[in-house]
């Protein structure tokens, strides 16, 4: 009976193997389910548009690819499959969106300029530098230039209370396209900001914190996201490429990851080297301006707490924290992301990750489990300065319905944030 149930199994496997090898694949992008033997294996998909998701019950990440990733997936030896209910989900939302609700580069900075002018005591816009578009003089898109942006935060406290006082640092949209993130930075933004006068823990974190919304890390990014509709999948910067390379899709774009070229630990695993793949490290650590500019800008307002050797903690008692918004697999994650290394402060962010995910029900875990990832910004934050640093994967898909910031991902983040400053 044993003997008889393996060979149907056996044969069942074979069988749907066949299938999916004969089936017609669909047109266009679709979503690849690859599973894989364990985690360090996944390091050998750092040239394929990898999700932010891993399910570890099943064992399989997510890649975004066409029928030529597809084979070439099964030529390399993985074992995969349609996920059709992520495709649904991801194609299904995409038209029509994001000019339904998303804000623009433009509209986002408009945005800010209105808080701190309607809260001039308590606000102020932050310029830390230009984009890697600015720099350049300005950068064609497709048929469309982009003059680059300035890169701001809004930083908010009361300066009539004297400090020192512990910096919050909240940071959205690093990759691009994950478009609720700056919707959910500028939410932190008007609750502070406009009850202030009215609520005791708003009132608190501007009188006693310092706390630095950044509501685009990557505007040029965020800028060619936009361009069209459905919007484009920008993940990277703006760095031009070659025309090839356009427009861009989820196997191949210009531009360099920002959360694969931080300085600490650049180059090690969870990164590409090929330009046009979606985790293209730079051609240095923080060889681009909006990385190079935002590690300076935040060592100057948080002081390094941390030894220099990797095995140095930090001290119980280390001021300021950094969260980095992101998209999506509903997790809390913190360092290292670069390796399967335990942090020196591990038990300290973990126990800080696990309140997180209380208020946000997410689920809290190392970076590397989801998978290796170097370069990014929070093993800088945390490796550099020794802070308390924190990815938040918001959501379940990239680009959802509007209305989904409001109903979900604002509403179950925000008692995070509040817990955050
Ligand atoms: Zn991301």
């Amino acid at each position: 009976m044993m003997i008889r149930t393996l060979v149907s199994a056996v044969f069942l496997v074979a069988s749907l193997g066949m299938a999916a090898a004969d089936e017609p694949l669909p047109a266009g992008e679709f979503i690849i389910r690859v599973y894989y033997p364990d985690i360090a294996s996944i390091e050998r998909l750092a040239r394929y548009d990898l999700h932010e998701y891993n399910n570890q019950a099943e064992r399989y990440v997510r890649v975004s690819g066409n029928a030529d990733v597809y084979r070439q997936l099964e030529r390399e030896g993985w074992r995969i499959a349609l996920d059709e209910e992520a495709t649904r989900a991801f194609t299904q939302f995409l038209p029509r969106e994001f000019y339904g609700g998303y804000r623009s580069v433009d509209e986002l900075y408009r945005d800010c300029a209105a808080v701190t002018a309607a809260h001039p005591a308590i606000t102020e816009i932050v310029k830390y530098g230009e984009s890697q578009n600015k720099m350049m003089g300005g950068e064609k898109h497709g048929t469309t230039n982009c003059a680059g942006y300035d890169l701001i935060a809004v930083r908010v406290a009361n300066r009539q209370v004297s400090g020192p006082k512990p910096v919050f640092f909240l940071m959205a949209n690093i990759h691009a396209r994950e478009v609720t993130t700056p919707e959910m930075a500028m939410r932190f933004l008007d609750w502070l900001t406009r009850s202030y006068s009215t609520n005791a823990d708003a009132r608190w974190i501007v009188d006693h914190q310092e706390t630095y919304i950044v509501p685009t890390a990557n505007p040029d990014g965020h800028f060619i996201v936009s361009l069209h509709d459905p919007p484009y999948t920008q993940r990277k910067n703006g760095r031009r490429g070659g025309s090839a390379y356009w427009p861009p899709n989820g196997s191949q774009q210009y531009g360099v990851d920002c959360n694969r070229n931080h300085s600490y630990m650049w180059g090690a695993s969870g990164s590409s080297t090929a330009p046009m793949d979606l985790t293209y490290r730079g051609a240095g650590a923080a060889s681009e301006p909006e990385v190079s500019n935002l590690e300076a800008f935040v060592s100057a307002l948080i002081p390094d707490q941390r030894g220099p050797a990797p095995s140095d903690p930090a001290p119980e008692t280390t001021a300021g924290i950094l969260v980095s918004l992101h998209s999506y697999s509903e997790l809390v994650l913190w360092p290292w992301g670069y390796g399967s290394a335990v942090a020196p402060n591990n038990a300290g962010l973990q126990r800080i990750g696990q309140k997180f995910t209380t208020y946000n029900s997410y689920t809290p875990q190392k970076a590397s489990q989801l998978y290796y990832a170097s370069g990014d910004s929070v093993d800088w934050a945390y490796g550099a300065l020794g802070i308390p640093a924190y990815t938040f994967e918001c959501g379940t898909t990239f680009i959802p319905p509007y209305g989904q910031v409001d109903s979900d991902q604002w509403p179950r983040n925000f008692p995070a944030l509040v817990y955050a400053a």
